[in-house]
């Protein structure tokens, strides 16, 4: 007995140090993805650049669920046209649908695929309620304290602004790109896209046209990003998650009096349903996007959360666990559900012989709409309760993998490197939706990314209160996207 024990004991000292050796020698081959480069001067960028976002931001370009303002997006057009002389006499304009623009910029070499930077025109309308929280008018464009404020300064009128202020700086520096450039700009980016980024897509499938790379709005880079990173994080989104809402309810044939309920009512069942919803959340995984997340990110970090990220291969159920208990770390690694609108029931002393809940779901890549359908029927189990996809052309399934050893995504990545000299940049899954999606069938490689430096408290600016960006963050936007032009011509 006692034998068997010391050869256990011995057994399981050898299994460890095995585990321990390969640990390290994960963690030595773990090596950094950042390129070796040298930032770039800062390029002056002359005041005045505040004071045309600053107009921009006065068209009120909204888009509610049912409408989208047609005179001020007519407005935000021709304000464009008079404010950018030289980008709308020398680049072709094209108007899709009435109310978005694409501008092309031919390249001097004609066999080069060309690019596509894109923006969205239109912003989400402002709570009235939350109205009067606002430092500064909403649609002010107030220029105060360093910052340009109001709706459409971070999403997405900077975004496009900038692009057009790169292509006009460059234009006046005589300056003529190798591949041709082209520009989108979609006026429905906010209620889906559908009748701007679509057709647009719609627009270049018919010209033949594929791209190199496309570049969308998305994720930025961020300070203080995590625990156990020092630097800012630049995430260049490369794959976003899908959406789809789920009508779940139950229609009882006879649903009773409430003087003598039955022991489940329809409210109760519907209530039993969502909570068997949420106490079995999608299983996690780190696959795609958020596993080259920790590639890139994991060998700058500090020593024990290297070794941790180099070893996922032990430790990914300990990550897994950690990341869960945020809701941002959370919606990385898993399809996630949120029942967002729940109706049943007309008086207090009747009992309703419906109720109806609709969740929203936020598909990672690797499930998609049928899997998610599949898995929530299997979770409820309740032959009472129907399943259904509710606003079936509003659904979509997530987005594909981009790469990162392409053309787009190097040029991406060095130049954040050049204009963000301090920060990591790693490839990410974008949570939101953007207008990109539309473009799969014109790009094999869409990015999305907003060069922007920001903290964790700005991000609540986006569709929030005080939405603004520092003058500082908007000239470092222009130049990103110049010098990313320059790159993408070399
Ligand atoms: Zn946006």
């Amino acid at each position: 007995m006692r034998r068997l024990i010391r050869r256990i004991k011995r057994l399981s000292i050898t299994a460890l140090v095995i585990i321990i050796g390969i640990m390290g020698i994960k963690t030595i081959a773990f090596t950094s993805r950042q390129v070796n480069i040298a930032s770039v001067e800062a390029l002056p960028v002359e005041d005045g650049v505040a004071d045309r976002l600053a107009g921009a931001i006065q068209f009120p370009t909204l888009s509610t669920s049912t409408t989208v303002d047609t005179a001020a997006l007519l407005g935000f057009g021709a304000f464009l046209q008079q404010q950018f002389p030289m980008v709308d006499s020398l680049l072709e304009r094209r108007v899709i649908n009435r109310l978005s623009y694409v501008y092309k910029w031919p390249g001097l070499n004609p066999k080069l695929p060309s690019i596509l930077l894109m923006a969205h025109q239109d912003v989400v309308p402002v709570e009235e309620s939350a109205g009067s929280e606002w430092a500064f008018p909403p649609f002010s464009g107030e220029i105060a304290e360093g910052f340009i404020w109001g709706r459409g300064a971070l999403d997405d009128k900077s975004s496009l602004l900038a692009i057009i202020e790169a292509v006009e700086r460059l234009l006046k520096e005589g300056y003529a790109p190798q591949r041709t450039i082209y520009l989108a700009f979609g006026h429905d980016d906010e209620v889906g896209g559908l009748n701007g980024a679509q057709q647009i897509a719609a627009y270049f499938k018919r010209e033949g046209i594929q791209f190199e790379y496309v570049l969308d709005e998305g994720t930025m880079v961020l300070e203080k990003p995590l625990a156990g990173l020092n630097q800012p994080l630049a995430m260049i989104g490369i794959a976003e998650k899908g959406y789809v809402t789920l009508s779940v309810s139950v229609q009882l044939e006879e649903a009773g009096h409430s003087s003598m309920p039955p022991s489940q009512t329809a409210i109760g069942i519907l209530s039993q349903a969502l909570a068997r919803l949420q106490d079995n959340p999608f299983p996690a995984h780190i696959n795609g996007a958020t596993d080259l997340f920790f590639d890139y990110v994991g060998p700058e970090m500090t020593p024990l959360f290297k070794v941790l990220f180099a070893n996922r291969w032990l430790t990914g159920g300990l990550i897994k666990q950690q990341l869960s208990s945020d809701p941002a770390a959370n919606a990385i690694i898993r399809t996630t559900s949120a029942p967002t609108i729940i109706s049943g029931g007309i008086k207090e002393n009747v009992l309703p012989a419906t109720a109806t809940a609709r969740v929203n779901f936020r598909i990672l890549p690797g499930d998609n709409i049928e899997s998610v359908l599949a898995y929530v029927r299997k979770v409820i189990q309740d032959q009472r309760v129907s399943v259904e996809v509710w606003k079936k052309d509003e659904a979509m399934n997530p987005s594909s993998v981009s790469g990162v050893n392409t053309f787009g995504f190097e040029a991406i990545q060095r130049t954040t490197q050049e204009i963000f000299p301090e920060a990591i940049v790693a490839p990410a899954l974008m949570i939101g939706a953007t207008d990109s999606r539309h473009y799969t069938e014109v790009a094999a490689n869409i990015y999305r990314f907003m060069p922007v430096q920001l903290t964790h408290n700005d991000l609540s600016r986006y569709h929030g209160i005080n939405e603004c960006i520092s003058l500082d963050n908007y000239k470092r936007m222009i130049r990103f996207y110049r010098q990313l032009i320059l790159n993408s011509c070399k």
